[in-house]
């Protein structure tokens, strides 16, 4: 998911929007400006619907917002780091580094965003029904606790990648002590689930009213296939128990030492070498960082003899150098950010390097791996 909107930083964590959301929020207001607002309260001002209607609209992603943080928090305080939040069409995604370790933290982290929709809608049900305020303030704010209400029940269906497809996945995995068995458990379950919206959709618009049947065989279609993508990575992760990352690696790769200036680097390694990526070394052997030949390119001629591959080099982050006998699969917790995805050391020697490519084959083979 593309963050196509930085807002900011909450709690130290990137939030931003896909403009899916802009499309959204306006879609909220119109209706609610022309439709339920009016409906509640006639004859009021045109203004004064549309005023209130903006401001519940912001309320509303405010209140997403607020579902996505808590699971963030929890992840968070559960010792997993969390990249960042984005708000989009279909509501809140939160990324994480890695998976809970646990059936009970994964089953703390998915239950708690729901759990904050429904109490926000609870409150604001209770403050809509008792408080007394205008009436048009009171039926926005009863719009606000349907709505998360809603969320928070929609969440709780037991299909991945809903909040409850993971709850589903905990109980499953807790109870069976087999982690595969709830991956699968949990997919099906989610391709079930969108089947089942797409067939309600589909008797909606056949015997009431197209536009909320048409939104829920969107919903289903959406749902079923992201669950096919997620059948997907997990049979990947699946196919990658017991592959260490000395089988995946590219092993004793041409190394580029960061004293070298561009000139006299690619005349005596990079125009020999098969590599199209090379780790980059301090003068002791250990990692610094990486280089494409695509960079050394873009160095003009004129500038080869003064640069040297040190300047150049793409710093490698510690958790990106790693062992020849680590669990292959700590590869996918940590994706590959540009050409180079690990540098392997054993005794403080660079044996060996995970490419972008060898990360493409590695996931190619452990599909194989899966359906043979
Ligand atoms: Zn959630």
């Amino acid at each position: 998911m593309k963050q196509s909107l930085r807002l900011g930083r909450i709690a130290g964590i990137p939030v931003g929007v896909h403009w899916s959301v802009l499309v959204i929020a306006a879609l909220i207001a119109v209706s609610l400006a022309g439709a339920v607002l009016p409906g509640a309260v006639p004859g009021q001002a045109p203004r004064l619907y549309w005023v209130l209607a903006v401001v519940t609209a912001v309320l509303f992603f405010a209140s997403l917002l607020a579902h996505e943080l808590a699971h963030a928090l929890v992840a968070r305080w559960r010792a997993i780091p969390v990249r960042s939040i984005t708000l989009w069409l279909f509501g809140g995604v939160t990324q994480m580094e890695g998976e809970a370790r646990t059936p009970r933290g994964e089953l703390e982290i998915s239950l708690v965003g729901p759990l904050t929709s429904l109490a926000v809608g609870g409150i604001a049900f209770v403050v809509a029904v008792y408080a007394p305020g205008p009436r048009l303030v009171m039926s926005a704010l009863m719009w606000l606790a349907l709505m998360n209400l809603l969320l928070g029940v929609f969440n709780l269906l037991p299909g991945a990648p809903l909040d409850g497809g993971r709850v589903l996945h905990a109980v499953v995995w807790w109870r069976t002590g087999d982690r595969f068995r709830a991956d699968r458990a949990a997919a099906r379950a989610g391709q079930g689930l969108g089947l089942l919206l797409i067939a309600a959709g589909v008797a909606e618009v056949l015997f009431t009213t197209w536009a909320g049947g048409l939104w829920l065989m969107i919903i289903g279609w959406f749902l079923a296939g992201a669950a096919g993508t997620e059948m997907t990575a997990r049979s990947a992760r699946e196919g990658l128990e017991g592959v260490r990352i000395k089988d995946v690696m590219t092993p004793l790769p041409d190394l580029a030492p960061a004293w070298l200036d561009v000139g006299e680097f690619v005349s005596s390694v990079a125009s020999r070498s098969h590599q199209t990526v090379f780790p980059v070394v301090a003068f002791g052997g250990e990692p610094v960082g990486s280089v494409t030949l695509e960079e050394l390119a873009a160095v003009p001629p004129a500038r080869r003899g003064s640069t040297r591959l040190g300047d150049l080099a793409r710093p490698l982050a510690p958790e990106r150098v790693v062992g020849p006998d680590a669990e292959a699969i700590v590869l996918l917790e940590r994706p590959a950010l540009g050409a180079l995805a690990a540098v392997v050391t054993e005794g403080g020697q660079i044996t060996g390097m995970v490419t972008a490519q060898d990360m493409a084959r590695m996931i190619r083979l452990a599909l194989l791996r899966r359906s043979g």
